[in-house]
């Protein structure tokens, strides 16, 4: 008996020691084990919002306070690790138990303001058609982000194809959704034919009176093949419909004559304006447009009683008129193609810039067509439809 309990205590020293000397290599691990048990509640971190206080770009955000309460380890507000950067800043605690709660707040900076942008090189830009539109951009400043160029979007399409105005627009948001916009105005205009024959130097103006005429599909599908623009100075003839073709393919439609009768055209001045008017009506019932381009019938050389007079006044009324400086010689009641084409590549090749006068109701002249414009693509003429500036060829 006696030697059993001595056992036995033996016994319970060796497990005691075991135990206080577990528990001092392993620290208070079955406390924390027990702790651990009981706490899972995380810690509460709880920010203070001071009214009116805004921080300036470029100042430090001053603290506005917070504190850290667990259910189990009571005020842990100095554990509390804070870290920041530019646009807010992070709260991270843990209880005893490992239990960890993290919070952040957007640091409030006083930016009330958009931001401003400023368009680099000017806001209205002017082009003409097939020049290049270059996007010189711009550059967005905050008072609060700094420079935000970097996120200005840009909308709007350029089309440098096509005369008209055009606008491209410059949208930029600060960090606290301010906006601004801006916009670049572009122009894109048609050069005008007197600034095309100081560039070019070499023009053909390919010129047809009397028409429309049975002739006249055939030829505008020739111009349409080699992409050529000519002018049509036309008459009332039973073919009036293909003016409209003529415009809508992009070539110039003036006024010739309504009647072509030189006796009547030329009686007066109101007679003259009378023929004018009614040819004036049935173009504008064709395009839409009212020309202010006219080619006497006969030139303006012939009448010498009314020509002086007439011409100052069509011009005062707002008019140019157009003679020529080439002549295919096709007002003779026959002749040839080739004929036609030697009259006027020796004509064009007198000038630079050239006013040909051909008929479209003469079917051998037009036969001369597609020569005349080959010639005159070899030797680096450019052919155009006549426009109010260009070259009147005037014969008075
Ligand atoms: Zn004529």
């Amino acid at each position: 008996m006696k030697k059993g309990i001595k056992i036995f205590g033996i016994v319970v020293a060796v497990v005691l020691a075991v135990l206080i000397v577990h528990q001092l290599l392993n620290g208070w691990s079955i406390v924390h084990h027990i702790i651990k048990l009981v706490d899972t509640q995380a810690p509460v971190i709880t920010l203070v919002t001071k009214e009116d206080y805004y921080t300036k770009y470029d100042e430090e955000y001053q603290e506005e306070g917070f504190s850290a309460i667990d259910d189990f380890d009571g005020d842990i507000t100095d554990k509390v690790v804070v870290t920041k950067d530019k646009e807010k800043v992070y709260y991270k605690v843990s209880d005893r138990a490992g239990n960890e709660t993290k919070v952040e707040r957007e640091i409030p900076y006083d930016d009330r303001t958009s931001p401003v942008i400023t368009l680099n090189g000017d806001s209205k830009v002017e082009l003409y058609v097939d020049e290049e539109y270059i996007e010189r951009d711009a550059v967005a400043v905050d008072d609060i982000d700094g420079d935000i160029s970097h996120r200005i979007v840009i909308e709007g399409d350029v089309d440098t194809q096509k005369a008209g105005s055009y606008q491209v627009v410059y949208q930029v948001k600060d960090n606290h959704e301010n906006e601004a916009s801006v916009v670049r105005d572009v122009l894109v205009k048609e050069k005008t034919n007197a600034q095309r024959e100081e560039e070019l130097g070499k023009v053909i103006y390919l010129t047809f009176d009397d028409g429309p005429g049975p002739y006249t599909n055939e030829l505008l599908d020739l111009l349409d093949r080699y992409q050529v623009k000519a002018t049509f100075f036309v008459c009332n003839t039973a073919y009036v419909d293909l003016i409209k073709e003529e415009y809508d393919r992009g070539h110039s439609v003036a006024i010739h004559a309504y009647a072509h009768d030189y006796e009547k055209l030329y009686k007066s001045l109101d007679a003259y304006y009378e023929d004018l008017n009614k040819m004036s009506d049935i173009i504008y019932k064709q395009t839409g447009e009212r020309t202010k381009l006219l080619r006497f019938p006969g030139g303006s050389s012939i009448r010498k009683e009314i020509m002086p007079t007439l011409t100052k006044d069509v011009m005062d009324k707002g008019y140019q008129y157009f003679d020529w400086n080439v002549s295919s010689g096709d007002g003779a009641a026959e002749g040839t193609a080739e004929g036609v084409l030697a009259r006027v590549t020796e004509g064009c090749a007198l000038h630079d810039v050239n006013v040909v006068l051909q008929h479209d109701s003469k079917k051998w002249s037009l036969d001369a067509v597609e020569d005349i414009i080959k010639w005159g693509l070899e030797n680096g003429y450019t052919f155009l439809p006549l426009d109010e500036t260009s070259y009147p060829a005037h014969h008075i």
